[in-house]
């Protein structure tokens, strides 16, 4: 079991509104881009002409306050910035979209009529920030999307969309960014899918928009990121964008221009929940038939296994022998990942399920054991 994994008893049930009801856009996937950072009145202008000629954004976003992890970064413009942002959506029609981390932040944003508040990846880890935000907007019904927290951390996640729940609307979307990883990744934040699947598994109604722009950190990787996030069925994407990205103030190389965006959004298939063709249809039921045969089968030599394991138990406990045998474990792992890659199969994958089995053949022993 992956750590993250939440009991589902222990959530709060929450029902959430479509996108479409408060964008007003039938779009979805939907689109939400613009800069990471507002710069300049004529930045934005630019960036917003070539974003309204794609046809394509629901929503145009841009950061007026930056959280930056180190000082003497660009921090943004602050409210002056807001007024900005009123320009663009009076010459476009935009609805606007920026992100708050705190009161102030929250109180100037509904002052200056931004239509979504976002709440940020290192806000969102923050349960004072939150509660902050959620206390502003209470009785206003404004949509808040909330970043996944920068650690995969799904309890946190849940708990920042509770927060702003509770505050009132349930306009909540909520936006996957990836995950801080301290090792070697070829994404700046690493996807973890899984995170956002399990929120999905618990609230399906709740929009889930991917953000590919930080999780790869680089345009060439955005493509790639995208298609996964529409395959998994994601509700809308959340792509940086500058009119000129050479010049840009904050995350330069992961933003594409509009019309690299749009190049890059025309090579996107966009695959359906279902199919109403009824040979496809056929098709894929006779797969599932052969995944539930396999599955049977699966499930029958783990309880031939398990029977196994119980005689281990019963036999170690009359030879007063330790569970746990440290070289037999490394034999396991070493010689089953080498079975898997003969076949083709992914190692680490193979490395995972051993350590499942391992992990319960511990505990069947440990009771036979202590019986
Ligand atoms: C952003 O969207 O520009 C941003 C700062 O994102 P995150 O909170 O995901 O780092
Ligand atoms: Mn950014």
């Amino acid at each position: 079991m992956e750590l993250w994994e939440i009991n589902q008893r222990s959530l709060k049930f929450m029902q959430f509104a479509p996108l479409h009801i408060w964008l007003h856009s039938i779009n979805e996937p939907l689109l939400i881009s613009g800069p990471c950072g507002a710069e300049s009145l004529d930045q934005l202008l630019k960036t917003a002409k070539g974003l309204n000629d794609l046809n394509k954004v629901s929503l145009f976003r841009a950061g007026v306050w930056k959280p930056r992890t180190r000082p003497n970064a660009f921090e943004g413009k602050g409210e002056e910035a807001l007024k900005w942002l009123a320009e663009v959506k009076k010459q476009f029609g935009f609805k606007i979209t920026v992100e708050v981390a705190n009161a102030q932040h929250t109180e100037l944003a509904l002052k200056y009529g931004i239509d979504v508040l976002w709440i940020g990846a290192r806000t969102t880890v923050n349960p004072f920030s939150v509660q902050e935000i959620a206390d502003v907007i209470k009785g206003v019904d404004i949509p808040v999307m909330i970043k996944n927290p920068i650690h995969a951390d799904l309890q946190l996640w849940i708990g920042a969309i509770e927060r702003i729940y509770n505050s009132g609307t349930n306009k909540i979307a909520a936006i996957h960014r990836g995950f801080y990883y301290y090792g070697k990744t070829k994404y700046r934040n690493k996807p973890m899918w899984q995170l956002p699947i399990e929120l999905k598994t618990h609230y399906p109604d709740l929009p889930i928009i991917c953000d590919p722009s930080h999780i790869s950190g680089k345009r060439e990787l955005i493509p790639f990121i995208a298609q996964k996030a529409l395959d998994l069925g994601m509700n809308g994407l959340m792509i940086e964008s500058h009119y000129d990205p050479s010049i840009a103030l904050s995350d330069a190389e992961q933003q594409p221009t509009p019309l690299q965006l749009n190049e890059l959004l025309s090579k996107l298939v966009l695959r359906k929940q279902k199919t109403g063709d009824t040979i496809a249809l056929d098709k894929l039921q006779q797969f599932r038939n052969m995944i539930d045969e396999i599955d049977d089968e699966l499930i029958n030599v783990i309880k031939k296994r398990t029977q196994v394991i119980e005689q281990i138990g019963t036999y170690k406990k009359e030879h007063n022998i330790t569970i746990f045998q440290l070289e037999r474990w490394q034999e396991i792992l070493r010689t089953r990942a080498q079975w898997a890659e003969k076949l083709g199969l992914s190692r680490l994958h193979i490395e995972r399920l051993c350590q499942l089995l391992h992990d319960e053949s511990i505990k069947i022993q440990n009771d036979v054991m202590n019986e």
